[in-house]
């Protein structure tokens, strides 16, 4: 049997495997926003490593980078010391991302996955505040390990309910309750209210554009108010950017547009450029007050990550143009689904930026859309309550000729999964 053939992966792979049920082929190449699997055939990738390859696949400048730290014997591995890739890191993203925003956070670099910056960041805000609930959000996703799971809304994606959850008031997110009901004005009255049983929170997190919940997004109004009960309550305002950061929506921080700065907060998948491991939180600089080694694990600040992090950081960010390219593209996406609505009675887009989906109206029909898609050459994902939302993460470079390619195969398969 050889290495590739599907069989091995069947025989020795736990079922907890999931992308590779919908999307089923056995990958081997990529570059930008295309994938090959073992036979040649190719694939436009528009779920970009959950959102992870925002600069698409095997980007040549963050290779060339990457080979020569290599071949110049860089160190792979240093813990938490001090390492000259650490080093060009944290000076390209004072320069380029922090000090252009007003921006003085500390940068910790936490476990390589985003739940684990999560789980750091409500340590932290528990710590700073003294307090031990958090205000989280219907539909929030923030992560599978337990931390993150108790701020994630989706039972679902909680698995066994016997997972002690503690110490999170989950609150509706803008929009939950319809467009007549202010959720902000339910939280800032529960807040007030003594009655209401609502312990005075350490943090409120949240997602400016829901990725996991279905591309929901929060308005600058609420935003800001939320901001503004943080502030008041004297709760942290924690922003998780795992998914909808790193240019997603547009600009690099998604929260940039509201004039909101957040004391916390939390980066993963694409802030590496390259798919590789890397997460990290940022810390207003007088809620640092973490003693040595208190939120540590072995794996913090991946050298190579660090390498094309900076790559990515000085290819994409270091002009302008580069989030203007992103709103033009995220125009012709949303003038290119507009008219959905026609298709499937009830359907509808959703999402900012580059970081979107149309709602189908059910799990199922979803799951077809997808399905079908693969089939025509196309990768995608679902999101959402009941994973009714086809979500469309192509990597922010993605050419307008192939976003219009993937997008004609997205259209024509939804055309006629309704007729
Ligand atoms: N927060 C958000 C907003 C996410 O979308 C995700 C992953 N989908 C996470 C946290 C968790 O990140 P990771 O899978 O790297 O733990």
């Amino acid at each position: 049997e050889r290495p590739n053939e599907p069989s091995i992966f069947e025989r020795r792979e736990s079922v907890v495997r999931s992308y590779c049920r919908r999307l089923d082929c056995v990958l081997d190449t990529a570059e930008g926003s295309l994938v090959r699997d073992i036979t040649g055939r190719e694939y436009l990738d528009f779920v970009a490593g959950a959102g992870s390859l925002n600069y698409g696949h095997n980007d040549p400048d963050m290779r060339a980078a990457l080979i020569a730290h290599l071949e110049h014997g860089g160190i792979s591995h240093s813990l938490d010391m001090f390492s000259s890739a650490k080093g060009a890191f944290l000076t390209t993203f004072e320069s380029l991302v922090l000090l252009p925003r007003g921006m003085d956070h500390r940068v910790q670099f936490t476990g390589p996955t985003g739940a684990n910056a999560v789980e750091a960041a409500l340590k932290l805000a528990r710590k700073v505040t003294g307090r031990t609930n958090v205000i989280a959000f219907t539909n929030g996703f923030h992560g599978m390990s337990q931390g993150a799971l108790a701020v994630t809304g989706n039972r679902h994606h909680r698995g066994s309910p016997q997972n002690p959850l503690y110490g999170v008031t989950r609150m509706p997110y803008d929009g939950y309750l319809g467009d007549s009901v202010d959720t902000a004005d339910l939280l800032d009255r529960m807040l007030h209210d003594p009655s209401s049983g609502l312990d005075a929170p350490a943090a409120i997190l949240l997602e400016t554009v829901q990725g996991e919940g279905g591309l929901n997004v929060a308005s600058s109004a609420w935003l800001r108010r939320i901001a503004e009960l943080a502030r008041t309550s004297g709760a942290l305002l924690v922003v998780d950017d795992v998914q909808a950061g790193c240019g997603r929506t547009g600009t690099f921080f998604s929260f940039e547009p509201f004039d909101i700065v957040p004391d916390l907060v939390v980066l993963a998948k694409s802030i590496s450029g390259y798919g590789l491991p890397m997460a990290l939180l940022l810390i207003r600089p007088e809620y640092d007050v973490w003693l040595p080694g208190e939120h540590n694990g072995t794996f913090r600040g991946n050298v190579h990550a660090f390498v094309t992090a900076r790559v990515a950081l000085e290819k994409f960010w270091s002009t302008v143009d580069f989030s203007a390219d992103v709103a033009r593209r995220s125009q012709m996406l949303a003038r290119q689904l507009a008219g959905v609505g026609d298709l499937v009675p009830g359907a509808s887009v959703k999402g900012r930026g580059m970081m979107c989906g149309i709602d189908v109206g059910s799990g199922r029909r979803a799951e077809t859309v997808v399905r079908r898609c693969f089939a025509e050459g196309l990768m995608l994902e679902t999101a959402g309550s009941y994973d009714q939302v086809v979500k469309l993460l192509p990597p922010l470079t993605t050419p307008d000729k192939v976003l219009h390619e993937g997008l004609d195969i997205l259209l024509s398969v939804i055309r006629a999964a309704a007729s």
